[in-house]
């Protein structure tokens, strides 16, 4: 116990805690912010890192851009300097959301704001805000996308009568991100009554999030682990749909079941990545989630300069995100299904992507 009390005395060695520093309006201005994200392996974070990083030089502060490459210490370590060189504020994309705990207490002894960004920062009380999508509507998207393809439901939701049965199989995300659980749940919520009346049948029998969890969200691992459902469960049968939770999932579950032979199954996706556009263009993917990073951007730096202007940033959902120690306040977006029929409008005519860039699929 001793030398538990001296190191976490030590504070890990950091210097110049700086007190509250959210009081004055004004007296923050041209402050330093921290902004943290997880990887640059998928692109939905570098238009994140650059929309935030945009927003906040236009309204005057300086940025302090930082990607971990899906490394946990690398993070804590960014996050440590940019404590050290300063910052007022911390915008984090966490990749493990359980393992910022020491980093936000140094940032809540100085008085730094933190906003947990799109991913939800567990287990401690340093997380001021939280700004993300809804996770768990995403979820309900996809389960409702994944019936659609099938042709289960209607354009507009409806029951078609189509009994099926059909051939499926489940994917989820990364167990250390908290917005996995919710995409799977959300999406489980509106599959299971189609699972339970027998028009959806999963062969593999892998329906528990931890069987169809993917670490780190990787394409190769969803993509081993769509091969060997195939070679074990798919002797004489045909694949008809995959609930995937993200576009470099979808990718890895295509390229298993294109080398198994199989025709067109109706697979899920998020993000709208620009591979996965193309894929959706040219009828290979069925469908994504759209998320406008911007959007998500423009909240995340407005609430920091809110909080450094003594201000209480806007919500919009006092009590879905428990952190385990605290309701997070959150504010969501709200994000959009998208199929081959309204790719255009949304990704292309909202100036997210050019219509050459979804087309080339980069
Ligand atoms: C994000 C998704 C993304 C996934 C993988 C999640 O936390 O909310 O948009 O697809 O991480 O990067």
């Amino acid at each position: 116990a001793a030398l538990t009390l001296s190191l976490s005395a030590c504070g890990g060695g950091r210097a110049g805690a700086g007190g509250d520093t959210s009081a004055e309006p004004g007296s923050n201005a041209g402050a330093l912010i921290g902004v943290a994200m997880p990887t640059k392996t998928s692109e939905r974070w570098i238009d994140d890192g650059n929309n935030v990083k945009a927003k906040l030089e236009s309204l005057g502060y300086k940025v302090d851009l930082q990607y971990a490459n899906d490394k946990v210490p690398d993070q804590q370590q960014q996050i440590e300097s940019m404590l050290n060189n300063g910052a007022k504020a911390l915008i984090v994309a966490s990749i493990d959301g359980t393992a910022l705990t020491t980093q936000l207490a140094d940032a809540g002894t100085d008085g730094v704001k933190v906003i947990a960004y799109d991913r939800l920062i567990n287990g401690s009380p340093n997380v001021d805000y939280y700004v993300t999508f809804d996770n768990e509507k995403v979820g309900i998207q996809q389960g409702t996308s994944l019936l659609t393809g099938l042709g289960i439901l209607d354009a507009d939701g409806k029951e078609t009568g189509e009994k099926g049965p059909f051939n499926v199989e489940l994917f989820a995300g990364s167990p250390d991100d908290n917005n996995a659980t919710f995409f799977y749940n959300g999406a489980m919520s509106v599959l299971q009554p189609y699972i339970d009346n027998g028009t959806l049948v999963v062969p593999s029998k892998q329906t528990e999030f931890q069987q169809v969890a993917t670490q780190q969200w990787k394409l190769d691992t969803a993509q081993a682990r769509m091969e060997t459902i195939l070679n074990g469960f798919y002797s004489g049968k045909d694949l008809d749909g995959v609930l995937s939770p993200y576009d470099g999932i979808s990718r890895g579950i295509l390229n298993a079941t294109k080398s198994a032979g199989i025709d067109n199954p109706i697979v899920t996706g998020q993000d709208a990545e620009k591979p996965s556009d193309k894929l959706i263009l040219d009828g290979v993917q069925y469908s994504t989630i759209f998320k406008d990073t911007r959007k998500l951007g423009d909240t995340a730096a407005t609430m920091v300069d809110a909080v450094l202007n003594g201000k209480t940033p806007e919500t919009n959902d006092n009590e879905t995100y428990n952190n385990k120690v605290k309701v997070v306040p959150a504010y969501l977006h709200e994000s959009v299904i998208i199929t081959k029929d309204n790719l255009t409008k949304e990704v292309v005519d909202s100036g997210y992507y050019t219509q050459a860039e979804v087309e080339k699929g980069e």
